[in-house]
């Protein structure tokens, strides 16, 4: 079995199943797939493995500041100061330890969602269909491929029907490749063995059956991804952004340095005691913990989104998503539950008839304008119906097997036509029986068609055609009406339309049914069904929209985001359905397919705002779609689920691949993948979007003002020629617990409720906002006035200088930790306690304060840390002043707060754009 896959190729089908010792109808036995698992090893490529968390470690000191600290340790050592030494190289260790850590948790998190997203594969094992991880496959697999899937594996072909394959990924032609399955001569080179399909490319149409020969290193990628490095995550454009940020604030330390030392030089000060403070103020200020920080609050956007139902495939949309402007979305399935129920049906020469019950129980009767259906359309009713049903994959599942509803397994819209054949009473499973099918040609989306050929053992022949009715009465010469085929001519198809028309706008699905004797060949498309079929009728279906999306709606409208619906489906019918659920109001222009054809680029650019609906739209035109959005300034989030969906995912900003039903070309092209396909989870996924970008603001502002408060209490203790309120390792220790136990838990914030009442964040706005600006000069002047106002009290008053220093110390902490407090929200009171909400930023207060308690009271840190214990009731008093800087922004807060709720009394929706 070893060298199977070098001349699979050159064998008969039947050769190579034997050789591999599998059967195509039945597959292998459970029993054999685990011992070639074992003998062969799983079907995957040793992709970048999760780094070990060593490697995470020592990656941390691999930065500027750590080589700054290093130097700061060599100065203090060649000072002879070797305590200070020792501090620094544990704060060194500390955090890294710490940086370590929370990146180790949060990749490996993102590392099992990214997991979620793999594709699985359709086989046949012990004479079951069934769906496995690619990672599963083991050579003598029998995998059934239909367009749209992912090839997990090099496989034989066994069977073809108009299969084609994509294979840019291994030959980077981009144009699919006709399949076969006859033998080739041995020496075809690998790429071009066209009855072989190989892992890594993707079903663009048809479908087939093939049996797996090799599976991971040993296929054709497999060798390749051998040769090649590991893929490296990139980072996102607001870490870029951040990036930046950090080189910006790491220069303004620089600056600082050299205003420090030249101030403490100009007071006189012993050159090795500024220097030294002025390193450590210098390393106070890179903002080190930022890159981490950010990673964690990726990390927890992806896993609140994954909760709610979205798996995020590529980082950078955890903070696209916050920006989205317009989320363009599909119509079935993902606005409404796709449960279709066929309602209403049409027939030539008799008109409407209804038809009662719900779901898919094939209960309930088909009623005529007086009642139960005349005895003169019933030949043609039966018509239809069976058309429906042979022309058909889908199956209906009976309460007895789910124990439950009737279920309907494959297309509903398929399913549905089962069901009303039931009610009309067609004994769906006789018939099939009785005209067994020989040919088809899959339901193709954009032709929105589908055909199938029928003989029966009789000889007779049924070529059946179903769809779009403007496709179908296009291919169609004649009418089936009472009992006779008459010519249909243009008042006929008139007729027919308006029909269509009067079905499409009680938002109902419309398909339109046709028949010929003719015999079918599959494989030349419809074009070669030619123009005479009769035309059956009419049937349309109702899909309800789902019950969560109105709400969902409204809330993108308050959102500032727009909501368009993208279908294929009859225009008339996706307008009644964005009217139900609110998405077309009034003025919403509605377009459909031809009609967007028509329009010149700039005509679509400036029309484009005021469309709610596109209908019967091709795929590729969801690319004109996008790229007319995105011309507009706006950032675009785009659902889809087809092969020919892909260009359109992934020029939007934020491809959207439905997990349900999507295709796995559609997923892999996607940066979001749905779980259960629901318009409203978007909407959530905006929502953990928006979060996470507010979340990294709090922790800025937080980080700023801690650094800034060092800065200033140190500048102006020596302006006014008194001694350096701090030492260089207390500094060092703040700068240490702050950002490592309390600031980096910002991002862990929950939602503060009021995310989806301002507009998307403009793309690419500054990440510190104006009023993070005021806020900033408000925390920083209390914390600076307070402090720096205590210290020169404490000397004036004859304080010992440690104690002085001590005392300070411990009140800058105690303002950072209050500081903390303020950056949680921006606008709700911290009496509100939302501190509790955040179980990790409580626990980081109350380390911190152990902490600190550590350095001020234990006696071996007293001598490290140059403090002295802190009599309790000056304590205690340091804790009553720190909290001035509380009660500063709670009076900002409540002023705002004022503000706002008489802006909203003079009806203004949308606020300030985010914080
Ligand atoms: P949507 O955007 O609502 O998902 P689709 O692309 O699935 O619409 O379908 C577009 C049109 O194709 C439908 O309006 C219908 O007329 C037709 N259609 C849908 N499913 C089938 C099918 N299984 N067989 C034949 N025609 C279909
Ligand atoms: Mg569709």
């Amino acid at each position: 079995m070893e060298n199977i896959g070098a001349s699979a190729h050159a064998m008969p089908c039947g050769e190579v199943l034997k050789f591999l010792q599998s059967d195509s109808a039945k597959g292998l036995a459970s029993s054999e797939v685990e011992a070639r698992l074992l003998k062969h090893g799983p079907n995957i490529l040793p992709s970048g493995k999760p780094r070990p968390l060593w490697a995470i470690f020592l990656r941390q000191f691999q930065s500027p500041l750590i080589y700054l600290l290093l130097v700061a340790a060599g100065i203090a050592l060649w000072m002879g100061r070797a305590e200070d030494a020792g501090v620094i190289l544990a704060v060194v260790l500390l955090n890294s330890l710490v940086g370590s850590v929370q990146e180790g948790r949060a990749r490996r998190s993102m590392e099992s969602l990214r997991r979620l997203s793999r594709n699985l594969s359709t086989v046949r094992r012990g004479g079951e269909r069934i769906s496995v991880p690619a990672a599963g496959l083991v050579p003598g697999d029998i995998v059934e491929l239909r367009a749209g899937d992912a090839v997990s594996a090099d496989c034989r072909l066994l069977e073809v029907r108009a299969l084609e394959v994509g294979e840019a990924v291994l030959t980077g032609e981009s144009l699919p490749v006709r399949k076969i399955t006859e033998a080739l001569d041995a020496d075809t080179p690998a790429l071009e063995q066209s009855n072989m399909v190989f892992s890594g490319s993707e079903v663009t149409a048809g479908r087939g059956v093939a049996v797996v020969v090799s599976t991971g290193l040993k296929t054709q990628v497999g060798r390749i991804a051998a040769l090649t490095r590991e893929a490296r995550d990139l980072p996102t454009p607001l870490e870029l952004r951040i990036r930046e940020f950090g080189r910006w604030l790491a220069a303004s330390a620089v600056v600082l340095f050299f205003v420090l030392l030249a101030l403490g030089l100009a007071r006189g000060m012993a050159w090795h005691d500024i220097l030294m403070v002025a390193i450590s103020q210098m390393v106070s200020m890179v903002p080190e913990g930022l890159p981490v920080a950010m990673t964690v609050a990726l990390a927890v956007g992806m896993q609140r989104m994954a909760r709610s139902g979205a798996i995020v495939r590529r980082l950078s949309a955890v903070e696209t998503l916050g920006s989205t402007g317009v989320i363009c979305t599909d119509k079935t399935g993902t606005l409404t539950g796709n449960e279709m129920t066929a309602t209403r049906i049409w027939l030539p020469g008799v008109g409407a008839l209804e038809v009662e019950g719900s779901g898919y129980a094939p209960k309930g009767s088909i009623r005529g304008r007086l009642g139960e259906i005349e005895p003169g359309s019933e030949a043609v009713l039966r018509r239809l119906l069976e058309a429906g049903a042979l022309c058909n994959d889908a199956r209906l599942v009976s309460p007895e097997e789910t124990r439950g509803h009737w279920k309907a397994v494959g297309d509903p819209t398929e399913a549905a036509l089962l069901t009303l054949a039931w009610k009309g009473c067609v004994d769906v499973e006789e018939l099939q029986g009785d005209w067994p099918r020989h040919a088809e040609i899959p339901f193709d989306p954009q032709a929105c068609l589908m055909a199938t050929g029928h003989v029966r053992k009789t000889g007779e022949r049924r070529l059946l055609l179903k769809g779009a009715p403007e496709a179908v009465i296009q291919r169609c010469g004649a009418v089936f009406s009472n009992g006779e085929v008459r010519s249909i001519g243009a008042a006929g198809k008139k007729e027919i339309e308006e029909a269509v028309q009067d079905l499409a706008t009680r938002a109902l699905r419309v398909l339109a049914f046709a028949e010929s004797d003719k015999a079918l060949c599959g494989d030349e498309g419809f074009s070669s069904l030619g123009e005479d079929l009769v035309f059956l009728g009419l049937v349309g279906q109702m899909d309800p929209p789902r019950p969560e999306t109105a709400e969902a709606i409204h809330e993108c409208r308050l959102a500032g985001i727009k909501p368009v619906m993208v279908t294929g489906d009859h225009k008339a019918t996706g307008l009644e359905i964005a009217r139900l659920i609110g998405l077309a109001r009034e003025g919403g222009l509605a377009l459909d397919g031809r009609e967007l054809a028509a329009m010149g680029e700039q005509e679509l650019q400036r029309e484009i705002g005021h469309v709610a609906v596109f209908a019967r739209v091709q795929p590729e035109q969801k690319l004109r779609i996008v790229e007319a959005f995105r011309s507009r300034g706006m950032v675009v989030a785009m659902t889809g689920d087809g092969v020919n969906d892909a260009p359109a995912l992934a020029a939007a900003d934020v491809g959207v691949a439905m997990g349900l039903k999507g295709t796995d070309v559609a997923k892999n092209a996607s940066e979001i993948v749905l779980t259960d396909d629901n318009f409203a989870t978007i909407v959530k996924a905006v929502e953990e979007g928006r979060l996470v970008y507010a979340n990294i603001q709090k922790l800025l502002l937080f980080l700023f003002v801690t650094s800034l408060d060092e800065v200033l209490i140190l500048v102006g203790a020596l302006i006014g020629g008194y001694p350096l309120p701090l030492e260089a390792v207390q500094i060092l220790w703040i700068n240490v617990v702050t950002e490592g136990v309390l600031g980096i838990n910002l991002v862990m914030e929950s939602s503060e409720g009021g995310a989806m009442r301002r507009r998307p964040i403009a793309y690419g706005a500054p990440l510190l906002t104006a009023q993070m600006a005021r806020r900033m000069v408000l925390m920083v002047s209390a914390s600076v006035v307070i402090t720096l106002g205590y210290f020169l009290l404490a000397i004036e008053s004859g304080m010992p200088l440690d104690l002085a220093r001590t005392s300070t110390f411990t009140l800058l902490a105690l303002c950072q930790w209050f500081n903390v407090i303020n950056c949680e929200s921006s606008i709700q009171s911290a009496l509100r306690l939302r501190i509790l909400k955040n179980k990790w930023l409580l626990c980081g207060l109350l380390l911190g304060g152990a902490l600190q308690a550590l350095v001020v009271y234990a006696p071996p840190m007293n001598r490290f840390f140059y403090t002295v214990p802190i009599p309790p009731a000056e304590l205690c008093g340091l804790v009553a002043l720190a909290s001035l800087v509380l009660w500063a922004e709670e009076v900002r807060k409540w002023l705002f707060r004022r503000a706002a709720s008489k802006r909203e009394a003079d009806h203004s929706p949308l606020c300030e754009p985010s914080q």
